[in-house]
């Protein structure tokens, strides 16, 4: 529950989806990504699932909750994220 000072309760980060406000979202190149989990370690939003991919494991972004902040796409070893303008 939100109080009228706006603050949330502690561990309540699930029931709130970013909405409609994120200006970019990452686009993950899944042939490129090695799945380092380097993008995972710095999201600030921890919004990197682990995903499988043709017998690989590679890191995509639970979209719901990304703020779009970049740091993923700026962290990535072999620059498999690129931040796309998030058209609504
Ligand atoms: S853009 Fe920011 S919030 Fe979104 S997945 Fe990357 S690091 Fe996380
Ligand atoms: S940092 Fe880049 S290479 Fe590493 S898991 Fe994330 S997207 Fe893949």
């Amino acid at each position: 529950m939100v109080d009228f000072a706006g603050k949330a309760e502690p561990g309540t980060t699930k029931k709130y989806k970013t909405g409609t406000w994120r200006t970019y979202k990452p686009i993950l190149d899944k042939e490129a990504c090695i799945g380092c989990e380097k993008c995972w370690e710095y999201c600030p939003d921890s919004c990197k699932i682990e995903t499988e991919y043709d017998g690989d494991i590679i890191f995509d972004t639970d979209l719901d909750y990304c703020k779009g902040c970049g740091i993923c796409a700026e962290e990535c070893p072999v620059e498999a994220i690129e931040m796309e303008l998030d058209e609504k």
